[in-house]
């Protein structure tokens, strides 16, 4: 079954929910990336534990849906996504969200970061599969490369998914983004005390709390939130902290 003839009960075709979820739809070729997506992580999880994810509903829902979503606050994408931009996945995992962000901004720069090694091999196989020659991908600890001069302050936009608390994804996300940029952390539930604690995280990385946004996915209708910091001043040097600290002990 293609991700795109799924039956959907209440909505007749995935270009309608996509229009209407995202003002968007995507193009023949971008559907043919997103299927060729798909059945390339179905194949690769055969041997590598990448994801949980790979039923086709699903997978275009928390996968490919959710990952455009964050981009898309108050349901438009980023006017800021302009050609050139840079972009950083912070923990991509099986690619997400960065992989489908690469698909549709083919002039983006896009870098997809994570500490597992065998996570980036299966990515950069992708990356050939589906001529992505907007993507490169690094081995690395973001408190790490967040010390690493050319990263520091480089990215226009970061966004972190599934990487651990809200405060140790700012100290993850914050100090690799260039002043004036976005970092954008994608959460399920969220609650006040949340925010109250980013805030602070987020004050002493040199960002703020510009926009939290809740909304619910098109098929399951799971609540889910993404929290957009702007970077407003750089990040004091001592941050990120060493590799652990930013998870053992939050901001
Ligand atoms: N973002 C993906 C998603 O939402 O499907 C993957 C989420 S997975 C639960 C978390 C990923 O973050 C793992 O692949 C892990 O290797 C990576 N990771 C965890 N801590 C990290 C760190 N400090 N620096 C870089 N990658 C990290």
């Amino acid at each position: 079954m293609t991700l795109e003839s799924l039956p959907i009960a209440s909505l007749p075709t995935m270009a309608e929910v996509w229009q209407q979820t995202l003002n968007w739809q995507p193009t023949d070729q971008q559907q043919k990336q997103f299927q060729q997506l798909y059945e390339l992580i179905v194949e690769g999880n055969r041997q590598l534990n990448l994801t949980r994810i790979t039923e086709p509903e699903e997978f275009w829902e928390k996968h490919l849906w959710d990952s455009l979503r964050g981009i898309a606050p108050k349901q438009q994408f980023f006017s800021s996504l302009p050609d050139g931009i840079s972009v950083i996945d912070i923990g991509t995992g099986a690619g997400f969200p960065g992989l489908p962000i690469s698909i549709i901004f083919p002039n983006c720069q896009i870098t997809l970061l994570d500490s597992t090694r065998k996570k980036i091999n299966f990515i950069d196989s992708i990356l050939s599969n589906l001529s992505l020659t907007n993507t490169k991908t690094i081995v690395g600890r973001a408190e790490e490369i967040g010390q690493e001069n050319k990263h520091r302050q480089r990215y226009d936009l970061a966004l972190i998914r599934a990487v651990g608390t809200a405060s140790a994804c700012a100290e993850y996300s914050l100090p690799l983004v260039k002043q004036g940029g976005l970092a954008v952390i994608y959460r399920g539930s969220w609650t006040p005390e949340e925010s109250k604690s980013l805030k602070n995280a987020a004050n002493q990385l040199g960002g703020v709390i510009e926009l939290i946004e809740e909304f619910t996915t098109p098929f399951t209708n799971s609540i889910r939130h993404c929290i957009y910091l702007r970077k407003v001043v750089n990040t004091p040097i001592q941050f990120p902290r060493a590799v652990g600290i930013p998870s053992q002990k939050p901001l």
